[in-house]
């Protein structure tokens, strides 16, 4: 028995699948459906996130992402508009129909996220936060949980096992790179590890090329590797402006580039015979 009994492929031999229901679309995540999640690392405004929000809908993006709160390595940088943006991300979600994701970093804000948003993401930085993972246990609200930047894969997935033994099995977990020696990506993105967890666990595994690589134009590349891995989906991060944008620009995808990669991934998913959500 591995020490992750109800992630374990040997205790559920089929793949879960995860169904996601926004306004106007239903996305299925999981073995055989290939889904891209698309918004900007943060909601930054209004009018800049709704404009993007339907860009996104109109060109293949299944789920709306958007971070209310930004756990930035320095507490000076922007932190995300906190409870104020969720009118926004809720605004997005009725005008697009699509579903939508944000980060949850404390217990004391599922309150109010809960019912609202369709899946709540634990960051790479509270993949041990078991406290939390604990109180998502309870929900039923899909959880998307980052890989922690120093965890192991078995780690990771004692993490999802946290949430799983609470009773909350819809779990979709997301290779998001790794810290290792390397400087000149911000982090190291674990291709093998998609291929491994997709062997070792029923569990759905996206792949987030924007916060794997910290630099644009290699989340393209990454992102079709990540499908040709057997990745069931991609994150990424599209801003209307990176130059400009609030956090992390510098791995942002504009909206050209965004355009390119769906294409691109469209054909590797039928390559792959996925299935892609449509709407
Ligand atoms: C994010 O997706 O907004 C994010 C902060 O990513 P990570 O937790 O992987 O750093
Ligand atoms: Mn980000």
């Amino acid at each position: 028995m591995k020490p992750f009994e109800l992630a374990a492929r040997e205790n559920k031999k089929e793949d879960t699948i995860i169904e996601i229901t926004g306004p106007g679309s239903s996305v299925k995540i999981g073995e055989g459906y290939c889904t891209i999640i698309a918004g900007p690392c943060a909601v930054e405004n209004r009018d800049d996130y709704i404009e993007l929000a339907q860009f996104l809908a109109r060109s293949g993006a299944h789920l709306l992402r958007g971070g209310l709160f930004k756990p930035r390595t320095s507490p000076y940088s922007f932190r995300g508009l906190g409870k104020e943006g969720l009118d926004i991300l809720k605004e997005a979600r009725l005008a697009t129909g699509l579903p939508v994701i944000t980060e949850v970093m404390d217990i004391r804000d599922l309150d109010y996220l809960v019912g609202e948003v369709d899946i709540l993401q634990v960051g790479s930085r509270n993949m041990q936060n078991y406290a939390l993972l604990d109180e998502l246990g309870k929900l039923d609200t899909p959880v998307l949980l980052k890989r922690g930047f120093s965890a192991t894969i078995e780690e990771w997935l004692l993490a999802a096992e946290y949430i799983l033994a609470q009773g909350n099995g819809q779990v979709i977990l997301c290779e998001r790179g790794i810290r290792t020696f390397e400087p000149y990506t911000r982090n190291t993105v674990d291709i093998g590890a998609v291929a491994l967890v997709k062997k070792l666990s029923h569990l759905p595994v996206m792949v987030d090329p924007s916060h794997a690589t910290g630099k644009w134009d290699m989340v393209i590349p990454v992102a079709k590797a990540a499908i040709a891995a057997g990745a069931d989906g991609v994150m990424v991060e599209v801003h209307q402006d990176p130059d400009h944008a609030l956090s992390d620009g510098k791995q942002s995808l504009n909206k050209d580039n965004f355009l390119i990669m769906v294409n691109q991934i469209h054909r590797l998913a039928d390559m792959e015979k996925k299935k892609l959500n449509t709407r």
